[in-house]
């Protein structure tokens, strides 16, 4: 263990936790990270092998650019062909491939297509640039939906007349309630993840505790904070209790960010959402409200957007679901690879598949 040890910042407190782990562990448990940091984070510190015989370390639908379907995909591109228009979007998405074509493949192609890191870089670039429809492909979880939100309460403030957004964002909840009910895999634990949590606390996952006796702990993203959430996810298995708790307490208040939470709520309302792998969930997307539709991409210039194909022989739905390993599925390395991603999950930094390729 002296080798492994060496990718911890403080080897001896690494050590004690892996101890507490391996005292408390049961003889078999499977534990999910659904967070994307910490899927990258297990794989590049070796935690995974650090782990007693009998746990398995599961990585679920984590990853925003992974989760995001095809469909939104071939919208973006739909909107990314109206002549006027230019996509901002986090460098991330453009190798996404959709049905049949990707950002990237149409930047190629003549399409304007913007590398932004913020949505507030999209609204930079709007008012620079009066001439031009800017599109921000709004991907991911709580964490960006509030910025978001704000670029287009600005964007409102500013009477921006060239900035919408295509809205794809998610919440976590939902998601974890049909990963829960799948019959194909049995889940004992789910490590949770720091950033979301930040503004969303830790109520929302307390029917994960309550309703289904599964216990969770919300952790940060140092290796040893990995460690730390796996031992008291240990310690709740030992003890027979199942509760939600905070591993993170430097950056998770058990009540979320409320200023963040009264933002997206201002600008958004829930609706279904399709994610790959898991299909439609009610209730688990975000949807521009009618009071902000000037802001919603597709609302304002409605392009007809082609009928979806899924990639043939990529796995990533049952990567995301946690019931393969990337290593399993039977493109991995061989065709699928970063240079050339057949999947989503191949393409992401914070993807299972571009982590296994990594660092297993
Ligand atoms: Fe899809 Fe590639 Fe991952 Fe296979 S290795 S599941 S093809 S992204």
């Amino acid at each position: 263990m002296q080798q492994e040890l060496k990718a911890f910042k403080d080897p001896a407190l690494a050590r004690g936790l892996i101890e507490s782990i391996q005292a408390l562990a049961p003889e078999s448990a499977t534990l999910m990270e659904v967070c994307g940091t910490h899927t990258v984070a297990i794989a590049r510190n070796g935690i995974r092998g650090l782990m007693p015989e009998g746990v398995h370390l599961a990585s679920g639908p984590g990853c925003p650019v992974c989760v995001t379907s095809n469909h939104d995909i071939d919208k973006v591109i739909a909107l990314a062909r109206v002549p006027e228009v230019a996509i901002a979007t986090f460098g991330d998405m453009t190798r996404v491939p959709g049905s049949t074509s990707s950002l990237l493949a149409e930047q190629a192609a003549g399409r304007s297509v913007e590398i932004v890191y913020s949505p507030l870089d999209a609204l930079r670039l709007a008012q620079e640039n009066p001439d031009r429809q800017i599109v921000f492909v709004g991907v991911g979880f709580e964490t960006t939906t509030p910025l978001v939100a704000m670029a287009i309460k600005r964007a409102r403030a500013m009477d921006l007349a060239n900035f919408t957004v295509y809205g794809a964002h998610k919440n976590m909840p939902g998601a974890l309630e049909v990963i829960i009910n799948d019959p194909s895999l049995k889940l004992d634990a789910l490590i949770l993840p720091g950033h979301v949590s930040t503004i969303i606390g830790a109520e929302p996952y307390r029917f994960l505790a309550e309703k289904y006796g599964i216990p969770g702990v919300i952790t940060g993203f140092e290796p040893v904070d990995v460690l730390q959430g796996i031992a008291m996810i240990m310690r709740q298995l030992h003890e027979g209790r199942a509760d939600i708790e905070i591993a993170y307490a430097r950056g998770v208040m058990p009540e979320g960010n409320p200023v963040a939470l009264a933002a997206i709520d201002e600008v958004f309302e829930t609706c279904a959402a399709t994610w790959r792998g898991l299909g439609e969930i009610p209730g688990s997307g975000y949807r521009i409200r009618d009071e902000f539709a000037e802001f919603d991409a597709m609302r304002r210039f409605q392009p007809d957007v082609e009928e979806v194909r899924e990639h043939k022989g990529c796995r990533c739905g049952d990567v995301l679901r946690g019931i393969m390993a990337p290593s399993e599925c039977p493109l991995f390395r061989k065709v699928c690879t970063p240079e050339n991603p057949v999947g989503p999950c191949m393409v992401s930094s914070e993807g299972s598949c571009a982590a296994y390729y990594r660092y297993y």
